[in-house]
């Protein structure tokens, strides 16, 4: 009996004990459920590391997002092969630190690889598990995809410190790494240097074929520059067509040197932007860290009026920053400054430079060359002062003042009896973009009574001018009207004899860099002769400029050029001083003597 009880004791705490179990089964499973629904819920990824086995699990949104199958993660090292390589040993020391108990939970973001190729950012939040001998055993936690916001601070990122059309960093950023650079090299007695660089005549560009063409060749020249930098060379874009590049731990002033050379090379290789060619050159000033300034405004005046300085020399040059170059500066300022009153003061005043037959020195016409009398810096040449005229736009006004002082000189000679004198000229490309250009001067010389026939315009082939259709427009239509377009400076720049087709224009005035270049009535090397010979087989005039040596008009005469000018017929004289030459050589016929006049 005894036995028996004892074993129905046993079989109901037997019984309990398998119902207790059970209940404590369905709870857990319960749990677990609970658990699973709440993981697959929530925004976010819930992970297990079982360190033990070596194993990972994730709940069902890590394969979502990763594109990764359960099995194709479940290997633990197989994690750490899509860890972005950048981040990987962050992430690894991360997990050693929490492993070794060093701390409790930890939050850190890094990059994992989806399969499709494409990274994407998570915030890890991790815990670890210890068993009780202290060993870790597991880690856990929970990820979110922060990739979304990732991108949203990189674009907030970006807008601040990028440019948005060229992607390269902007003036707040190049404050701020130019401000950090001066701290180190101040530390480390370094060294660095900034090239300050400014496409030359993008205005043109701009104005002439509209802002997204601009844009265009814009982002084209970023590309190069961001090409050009390595660990040591960072391009930045400061504004408009403005770029500075910063050199780092320099050797020498030669080194810097060699670097703008080759940057004038690598930017001067002709564009192709929307259809139309561009050839770009640009201006620099070069200064270097701490020789030229030890604060950042200094340093980025003086690049500046480095730059003013190349811009002035004739552009597409590059130079060293000098003291003495302030002083130019401020002269420019002061120009700019004055330029506006000197129109209404009456301070510009037109000279005039006989233009001869090559044959019998007969005084043909005149180049109406500006001067500026200045009340207090005396004459200013219009190689300082137009160039700057040009940049400030008041080179519309003063373009209207000397077509209308030329055509009232025009029409006075005409008056005087000699109707086949003509006044020559020039043109910058500004006016020539004004829409209302042809409009004007034809106004004009109606207006002034002066024939078609007296008046040439002088234009300069313009670096931008080769496609520029309304300009040719333009010019045919004057042309059509019989007033004579003549094409200055021939020979230097881009011109080309396909360009000499295009244009419409009667004359071409020969550089005087090739008259200068001419060396005896025989010499052969020179290539005056193919330019007179080119255009005169295009039925054009040809115009020899800066004669100065009797050798020169035997070689252009031997050459059959037309006509010629130069301080050995005379310089450019005031109206009175002119009149005089005209008088003295008798009208009509107006032959000068050269030996006389020099
Ligand atoms: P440019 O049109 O090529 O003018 C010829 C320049 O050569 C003139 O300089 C003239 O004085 C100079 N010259 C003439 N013969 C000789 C010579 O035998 N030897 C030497 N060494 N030089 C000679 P200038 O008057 O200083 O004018 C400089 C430039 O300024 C002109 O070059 C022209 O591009 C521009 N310019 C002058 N007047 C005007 C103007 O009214 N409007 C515009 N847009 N530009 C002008
Ligand atoms: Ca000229
Ligand atoms: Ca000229």
């Amino acid at each position: 009996m005894v036995t028996s009880r004892i074993m129905v004791n046993k079989d109901k705490n037997l019984e309990e004990t398998i119902k207790e179990l059970i209940k404590k089964q369905e709870e857990l499973k319960r749990s677990e459920e609970r658990y699973k629904i709440l993981a697959e819920s929530t925004k976010d990824i819930i992970w297990e590391g079982d360190l033990v086995n070596k194993k990972r699990h994730f709940s069902g949104k890590l394969y979502e997002i990763l594109g990764y199958t359960a099995e194709e993660l479940e290997d633990f090292q197989r994690w750490f092969d899509i860890v972005h390589p950048e981040d990987l040993a962050r992430v690894k020391e991360e997990i050693r630190q929490q492993v070794e108990g060093k701390v409790q939970v930890k939050v850190f973001e890094y990059r994992v690889k989806s399969k499709n190729g494409i990274y994407k950012w998570i915030c890890s939040n991790t815990k670890c598990e210890f068993n009780e001998k202290g060993e870790a055993i597991a880690t856990f936690g929970s990820f979110t995809d922060i990739t979304r916001l990732k991108e949203q601070q990189k674009k907030i990122h970006d807008l601040a410190y990028y440019d948005s059309v060229t992607k390269l960093p902007n003036r707040v950023m190049f404050t701020r790494v130019i401000t950090e650079r001066i701290q180190r090299a101040k530390e480390n007695k370094s060294n660095f240097a900034m090239v300050f660089m400014d496409l030359d005549n993008f205005k043109f560009v701009n104005d002439s074929y509209g802002h997204p063409v601009g844009d265009g060749l814009l982002v084209e020249v970023g590309k190069r520059l961001e090409e050009m930098n390595n660990d040591k060379i960072m391009s930045f874009r400061l504004g408009g067509d403005e770029f500075i590049i910063l050199i780092e731990d320099i050797e020498s002033r030669e080194q810097v040197k060699q670097y703008s050379d080759q940057l004038n090379k690598v930017l001067g290789i002709p564009y192709l932007v929307s259809g139309h060619m561009f050839h770009v050159t640009h201006s620099g000033g070069i200064v270097i860290y701490p020789e030229d300034g030890d604060t950042f405004d200094e340093l980025l005046k003086n690049a500046d009026t480095a730059m003013y300085k190349s811009k002035e020399s004739g552009k597409g040059v590059s130079s060293f920053y000098h003291v003495k170059m302030g002083e130019a500066a401020t002269e420019k300022a002061e120009i700019q400054r004055d330029l506006h009153r000197a129109i209404e003061e009456k301070e510009f005043e037109l000279y005039y430079q006989p233009i001869v037959n090559v044959k019998n020195q007969e005084v043909k016409g005149c180049e109406a060359l500006i001067r500026w009398n200045h009340p207090e810096k005396g004459v200013v040449s219009p190689g300082k002062f137009i160039p700057i005229a040009e940049e400030n736009g008041t080179i519309i006004e003063i373009g209207k003042w000397v077509l209308k002082s030329a055509c009232k000189y025009a029409r006075k000679i005409q008056c005087r009896g000699n109707t086949n004198f003509y006044v020559s000229v020039n043109i910058s490309p500004y006016q020539l973009l004004q829409k209302d250009f042809t409009d004007y001067v034809m106004d004009t010389i109606k207006t002034l009574e002066v024939r078609p026939e007296n008046l040439v315009l002088e234009i300069t082939e313009s670096v931008l001018i080769e496609s520029l259709d309304s300009a040719i427009y333009k010019l045919k239509e004057l042309r059509d009207n019989n007033i004579r377009i003549a094409l200055d400076d021939f020979g230097c720049g881009y011109s080309s004899l396909t360009y000499l087709k295009m244009l419409p224009i009667n004359i071409v005035k020969v550089d005087r860099s090739f008259i200068k270049d001419i060396e005896s009535e025989e010499d052969t090397k020179n290539m005056t002769n193919v330019i007179i010979l080119m255009a005169k087989q295009l039925g054009l005039e040809v115009i020899a400029e800066g004669v100065e040596e009797k050798y020169q008009v035997d070689y252009l005469k031997k050459h059959g050029c037309h006509m010629f000018q130069g301080y050995l017929i005379s310089k450019p004289l005031p109206e009175k001083e002119f009149n005089n030459i005209l008088e003295a050589s008798s009208l009509p016929s107006s032959k000068v003597a050269v030996a006389q006049s020099r």
